[in-house]
């Protein structure tokens, strides 16, 4: 077994919330974090980077013979086992908002098709949502994630019921923490569902990827920015329809071996359908409210 920098287990992702619904000025809308829960303790210096060693993405504030350290919820058992006292918690991950509007009047005109509604993404990022200050204009990379995201729902919308429509996607990541354009499409898609856009299913994105950490590799779901960052790693963002497996969007980076691709997709087919249960309370959520 790997062991992981946050203390996951090989197959366990990040904690997922969701909220459907959250934009009055949409037509769709939901807000999502993907990440986990920081735990703020105090340790014996000596104690606090021995744990850092382990598990990189402890985080370790800089002091005295006691400092403070801030600890991912997968660690839980050990503040546990050592009778800490939990100080605070704080959030680390990402968060992002999607809108959806449409089917709505084509403008530019001359950009719409009489056959099927035309779908337009825009993925953008935050200027404050990395360390250093991010441009506001779009970059290669956002361009790049706009293109490949708008084709991968374009796969799954019934858009030929819509000629002469735009539906336009806006997904904002206001904090990134590794994950974002997989991140970015699963909020997408339950801000499609919420505008009532006819789907063949609710898609589903998140990254699978292989990981060596001392020497010992391992297949992983949600590979974090520490994972990522690490020597030889492997990240494949998937976007899947989790009822029948059909893959809409892959890319990858890195070399894996026929087998290990296998492997990686199997886990990733197998924890869309916890994310997909986790959109679909989102939905039901809001509606169960707009009843009340
Ligand atoms: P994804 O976010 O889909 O994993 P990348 O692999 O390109 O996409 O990026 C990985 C992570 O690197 C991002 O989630 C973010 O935390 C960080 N990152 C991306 N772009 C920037 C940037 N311009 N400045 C700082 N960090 C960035």
């Amino acid at each position: 077994m790997v062991r992981r920098p946050d203390g996951r287990k090989e197959d366990e992702l990040r904690s997922i919330r969701i909220e459907a619904g959250i934009l009055n000025n949409a037509d769709g809308s939901a807000y999502l974090e993907w990440g986990v829960d920081m735990y703020r303790v105090e340790l014996p210096q000596e104690k606090a980077e021995k744990l850092k060693e382990e598990y990189p993405s402890v985080k370790v504030k800089s002091g005295g013979d006691v400092v403070d350290v801030d600890i991912p919820a997968p660690l839980k058992w050990y503040i546990e086992e050592e009778g800490l006292e939990v100080k605070g918690t704080y959030f680390k991950g990402n968060r992002v908002y999607a809108a959806v509007y449409g089917p709505r009047e084509p403008i530019p005109r001359h950009e719409a098709s009489p056959y099927r509604a035309i779908v337009r993404y825009r993925y953008s990022m935050a200027p404050f949502s990395v360390p250093e200050r991010k441009s506001p204009k779009p970059s290669r990379r956002d361009v790049e994630i706009s293109k490949i995201s708008k084709e991968a729902l374009q796969r799954v919308i019934f858009a030929e019921e819509y000629p002469m429509t735009f539906i336009d996607v806006f997904a904002e990541v206001v904090q990134a923490d590794a994950g974002t354009r997989v991140a970015a499409l699963t909020a997408a898609s339950v801000a499609l569902a919420d505008a009532g856009i006819p789907m063949r299913d609710i898609p589903v994105a998140l990254a699978v990827g292989r990981i060596c950490i001392d020497g010992e590799c391992g297949i992983v779901v949600d590979v974090n920015k520490e994972e990522e960052d690490a020597e030889n790693a492997v990240d494949m963002p998937v976007a899947v329809l989790p009822r029948t497996g059909d893959i809409l969007l892959l890319q990858m980076d890195g070399r894996v071996s026929k087998e290990e691709l296998m492997q990686m997709f199997e886990l990733a087919l197998e924890k869309a359908k916890e994310i997909s249960s986790i959109q679909r309370e989102a939905l039901k959520r809001k509606y169960m409210r707009v009843i009340e």
